[in-house]
């Protein structure tokens, strides 16, 4: 699972993802959040969702699809909470499990053959699940190919960065982690702020176009030079 920041929906429409899913509850509506661009952008997606019984628990666990009649891709409504408007019966860690599960099992062959699928901060946010124990059920399916993205540099640094800081003792290996931290100001590019403790790093001995130099911050965290690189050459390379 690998984190991107931009937008979902023009990314999908861009061709950078297959298939991408979205959090829906199990009364019929997308009235909010990413749901309501998604119903008015791709209302085929919403009758899909209008086709299931209103109100049926059975849903959660389970998703609809809309295959787009021009292309193959393919976008998933999967009912991860039950209501919308009681907290004590919203999101549903075993649902999104189960969903989550279930695409795996579908498309695996279609993403091990390299296509992706991508992912909002599901239940993150009006559903108000946590997104440690979230991002948890996600990296222990591991669907192969699978990208959350995430809206802009706000809603990293207070839903996603924090669990970082709490796993401090992992070495990064995974390049869109730290790529939010990359300085694109500098056009040698480099790192300011640690990734894990947001502290200022001395960048000064460290040439991050060798893969095998790595940085310690104060907090135990490990940076490699070879993510940092790596990182910069996909992102250069996606935006042309
Ligand atoms: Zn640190």
């Amino acid at each position: 699972m690998r984190y991107v920041i931009g937008n979902l929906l023009d990314m999908f429409d861009e061709g950078y993802f297959r298939i991408i899913g979205q959090g829906c509850n199990c009364f019929n509506t997308m009235g909010s959040g990413i749901a309501a661009q998604i119903s008015k952008k791709y209302p085929q997606a919403y009758v899909e969702d209008c086709k299931t019984v209103k109100g049926d628990r059975n849903k959660l666990g389970t998703y609809t699809k809309y295959e787009f009649p021009n292309s193959d891709q393919v976008l998933l409504n999967c009912y991860s909470q039950y209501t919308f408007w009681d907290r004590n019966d919203m999101f549903s860690y075993d649902a999104l499990k189960k969903v989550l599960t279930a695409i795996k099992n579908d498309f695996q062959e279609d993403l091990m053959e390299g296509q992706c699928i991508a992912f909002p901060l599901i239940g993150a946010g009006l559903a108000q699940g946590n997104w440690k124990l979230i991002s948890e059920i996600f990296e222990e399916v591991a669907i192969p190919n699978c990208y959350i993205v995430v809206w802009n540099q706000d809603e990293w640094d207070r839903v996603v960065a924090p669990i970082f800081m709490s796993r401090k003792d992992k070495l990064i290996d995974d390049c869109d982690d730290i790529y939010p931290y990359i300085s694109h100001e500098d056009p040698k590019y480099h790192i300011d702020n640690c990734p894990f403790c947001d502290g200022e790093i001395n960048n000064d001995n460290i040439d991050y176009r060798n893969e095998f130099a790595q940085i310690e911050c104060n907090c135990g965290a490990s940076i490699k030079g070879y993510d940092v690189f790596d990182c910069i050459n996909k992102w250069n390379n996606r935006r042309g």
